[in-house]
């Protein structure tokens, strides 16, 4: 009987805490020919005041790069030591030759995030060496150091399809091209669900992801296999709350620039 009691104990705490916040509620008790039964007046939503324009953050949301500095960032090489990319004129520049991917200190899991990046307008280069970089979801230790969304310049620069703008990198394949022309500012809003997993390490829901590029429907909620890999099946390996990393990819073409990032938490 007490065995039975605490499996039921863990299993509704692990729900709990799992669990989406559910937003639909309860239905009041009463007279289902009424409609005020059917009305709900609390939880109250949170107020959030709107930025002025659709780029600026909200008011809940937190700064990752306002253009000043790179306080918010680390590197991941080596993430004692400050992110090294080059920060002028309110824009970052991403380093090829300093210590590499540039990840978040402070970790999420479900968030909002809002991303710009700008190609150089005199961009070289073919394929996966023109323009590359990616924005990490989740920086991990595993297979594929997280889950990447592809930044690239295919701005008619034909590259394999799960790898162009936008692809969640070799497992799926963007909705829509939808890039500007190199030397144009660009834009990324990503709604991501982080992936969960039980004591064990086993993966109990899946990561899942929205990614719009420059107004455009790219992906709508996929549900991700694993970490994205260059070679190889995707798989996942247990994490909780991780940082947000943004690649310095080792092709030889121009470095591109981000600009105004920032998230809001939504776990
Ligand atoms: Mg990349």
């Amino acid at each position: 009987m007490k065995k039975i009691l605490i499996t039921i104990i863990s299993f509704v705490s692990f729900t709990l805490l799992h669990a989406q916040k559910d937003t639909t509620q309860q239905y009041g008790v009463g007279d289902s020919t009424k409609p005020e039964t059917f009305e709900i007046y609390s939880p109250v939503p949170p107020v959030v005041t709107p930025g002025a324009l659709p780029q600026d953050a909200p008011s809940d949301a937190i700064i990752l790069f306002d253009g000043k500095n790179l306080n918010a960032w680390r590197s991941n090489k080596d993430t004692t030591k400050p992110a090294d990319w080059d920060v002028h004129d309110g824009i970052m520049t991403v380093s090829k030759k300093g210590l590499g991917d540039i990840e978040t200190k402070q970790r999420f899991m479900d968030y909002q995030l809002h991303v710009e990046w700008r190609e150089p307008s005199d961009i070289q280069g073919t394929s996966q060496a023109r323009g590359n970089s990616g924005v990490f979801l989740a920086s991990t230790n595993g297979p594929g150091g997280g889950y990447e969304i592809q930044v690239l310049d295919c701005y008619n620069n034909k590259t394999y399809t799960n790898g162009q703008t936008g692809a969640v990198y070799k497992q799926s394949i963007p909705l829509a091209n939808a890039c500007k022309k190199p030397g144009e500012w660009q834009y990324y809003d990503i709604i991501w669900t982080a992936p969960r997993f039980d004591n064990d390490g086993k993966l109990s829901s899946a990561a899942r992801v929205t990614v719009i590029h420059n107004g455009v429907l790219l992906q709508n909620n996929f549900e991700l296999k694993g970490e994205t890999r260059y070679i190889g099946f995707p798989y996942y390996v247990a994490h909780g709350a991780s940082p947000i990393k943004l690649q310095a990819h080792g092709d030889p073409s121009k470095p591109l620039s981000y600009r105004n990032i920032w998230v809001r938490p939504l776990d």
